[in-house]
């Protein structure tokens, strides 16, 4: 394993980007979450990888809460009566500056979350798409759609999508940028008003994207970002929201949704997953063996959709198995704020025992490593080796349960039927890649899958890049979907409006019941023999 040791410049960047430019720039991002009371806690923000304090937020309560709801209220009523159309042109004005700026962002998140330079650009590019695609298509998505109407000519009927207010949003720290502000942008170019909470580890990119957007024209106080403890500054999102969009564990997301049940909102939850890839016999191995080193360690392993497990056919399985080794091994882990590591840290102590914690489990009870396994504590306190396992039983704790860390399972198989069974055997169903030399028979094979999304070929951006399509989980994975049309409906309520014109429908007093009854059955039966009605 190639963990080169700290460079000297790690330490040192990270200082000079904490008192300089950046560290201006940090403290200018801090004093947009307006706090009722300038004396709240502090929270820390700490580089994982140099340990270095990077910001402290304000541990907002729920009074703040109430604050930045009411003040995104104020500015909604404006800003839904804007067209679609003017307000998809703040998103794409907002898709130029974040690709001309993104260096600043790329610090960021660097800074708060220790992944990899590579890994956060993935961000900037999952946020510029998503800008491109509603800044693009929100107007067509939005547009009121004639409906045919209870009788032909006299009535007509009209689809409107009214936003529902402001909604809320509670994101986790492992894709600060992309899931700090991504869904809230379909948000906001539906009409709504937004109150953010960030993981309190994760705040700044955030906080940037949201400044961003106002410098591209949203009007101030529209977006409001409040940090603070989960239950309590999410707590009180959930209880003040017209909508609430969670992404986080499952078993946060089902208190959460139980909540908002009894509220009578919507929500939308995209949960955890232990997610599966099928290397099919007629694969090509070396691009199977890419696909599941970028599926399984990007981010450290702590991305909803990487790849947990592999399901390789037996003919394939000992020349996978080698490569893989062999080609995880290569991996260069380093916390540098540059482009020169495959892999960053961590996010925390916590994630990392975790991972841990898997790993010992799995070889007590007869697990192989084949790769990795060891902490690079040369690379940094939190940085540990990409780790490849065989031999995993049910038994293990691993089998069934989400790792979110650089913990991989290899498993052979006999037949696909039997590794669509096993694929299937899980609580989760968010994403499934398979690797096939014949993409329709891959094809064929995904609606017999139990996950939201299935990538041919690759492991998780072809589905998640493609915006225009609904992207979430089943089972214990999620309810809803992200992006395309879903993903920007469900911010609104739907509207029928509809307009009769020269005769009632419903008969006036005094009308004579029985001759009516009779009509109106006549104008069933007539209308059953047109088409389209
Ligand atoms: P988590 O549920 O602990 O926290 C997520 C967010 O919820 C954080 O902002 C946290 O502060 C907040 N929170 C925690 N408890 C809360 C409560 N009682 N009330 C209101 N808010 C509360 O999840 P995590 O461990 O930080 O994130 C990792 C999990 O998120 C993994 O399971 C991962 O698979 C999942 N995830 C899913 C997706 C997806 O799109 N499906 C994306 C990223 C992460």
């Amino acid at each position: 394993m190639d963990a080169s040791p700290i460079p000297a410049s790690v330490d040192e960047l990270t200082s000079r980007l904490l008192t300089g430019e950046r560290a201006e720039q940090i403290a200018r991002l801090v004093r947009r979450i307006g706090v009722a009371d300038s004396d709240a806690e502090r929270l820390e923000v700490r580089s994982p990888v140099t340990g270095e304090l990077v910001a402290s937020v304000p541990a907002c309560e729920v009074p703040d809460v109430e604050a930045a709801v009411q003040r995104s209220q104020q500015a909604q009523t404006e800003w839904a009566r804007w067209s679609a159309r003017r307000r998809a042109r703040v998103l794409l004005r907002f898709h130029s500056l974040l690709l001309a700026r993104q260096r600043e962002v790329l610090d960021l998140i660097q800074l708060e979350s220790g992944k990899s330079r590579l890994n956060a650009f993935e961000e900037v590019m999952a946020t510029a798409s998503t800008a491109r695609y509603y800044g693009k298509h929100a107007p067509a998505h939005l547009r009121v759609r004639r409906r045919a109407g209870a009788t032909p000519v006299l009535t007509r009927a009209w689809e409107h999508h009214v936003p529902v207010g402001v909604c809320g949003f509670i994101t986790p720290w492992n894709y600060p940028l992309t899931m700090g502000v991504t869904d809230a942008l379909a948000a906001l170019v539906a009409g709504n008003g937004v109150v953010v909470k960030p993981d309190a580890q994760t705040p700044l990119a955030a906080l940037w994207a949201f400044e961003l957007l106002e410098q591209a024209g949203l009007p101030p106080g529209l977006a409001q970002v409040v940090t603070g403890d989960g239950p309590v500054v999410g707590g009180a999102i959930v209880e003040l929201a017209d909508f609430l969009m969670f992404t986080g564990s499952t078993a946060t997301g089902r208190k959460l949704a139980a909540r908002c049940g009894e509220r009578l909102i919507g929500c939308s939850m995209e949960l955890g997953g232990k997610n599966a890839m099928l290397v099919l016999p007629d694969a090509r191995l070396e691009r199977a063996v890419k696909g599941a080193i970028s599926g399984s360690f990007g981010n450290a392993g702590q991305l909803c959709i990487s790849m947990e497990r592999i399901y390789v056919h037996r003919s394939l399985f000992d020349g996978f198995v080698s490569r893989l080794a062999e080609q995880v091994g290569k991996l260069k882990l380093g916390g540098d704020l540059d482009w020169n590591s495959d892999i960053g840290s961590m996010i925390s102590r916590k994630q990392l025992e975790a991972t841990t914690a898997h790993l010992e489990d799995a070889v007590a009870k007869g697990a192989s490593v084949i790769a990795g396994g060891q902490p690079q504590p040369e690379a940094g306190p939190l940085f540990f080796e990409p780790t490849v396992l065989v031999g995993v039983t049910p038994d293990m704790d691993c089998h069934a349960s989400e790792t979110f860390g650089p913990l991989l399972e290899v498993y052979p198989y006999e037949d696909v039927d039997e590794a669509i069974k096993l694929i299937n055997d899980s609580d989760y169903g968010l994403n499934a890649s398979i690797f096939s030399g014949s993409i329709s028979s891959a094809r064929a094979l995904a609606p017999r899958i139990k996950a939201g999304t299935v990538n041919i070929n690759e492991p998780y951006a072809a589905a998640f890049g493609s915006i225009d399509a609904p992207m979430g989980g089943m089972k214990q994975s999620g309810v809803g979907r992200r992006h395309g049309a879903q993903g920007i409906l469900k911010y609104t309520e739907a509207q029928t409006v509809a307009a009769q014109s020269l005769l009632p429908l419903t008969p006036d007093a005094g009308t004579p019941a029985a001759p009516y009854a009779a009509v109106m059955t006549f104008g069933l039966r007539a209308l059953r023999r047109i088409p389209r009605v």
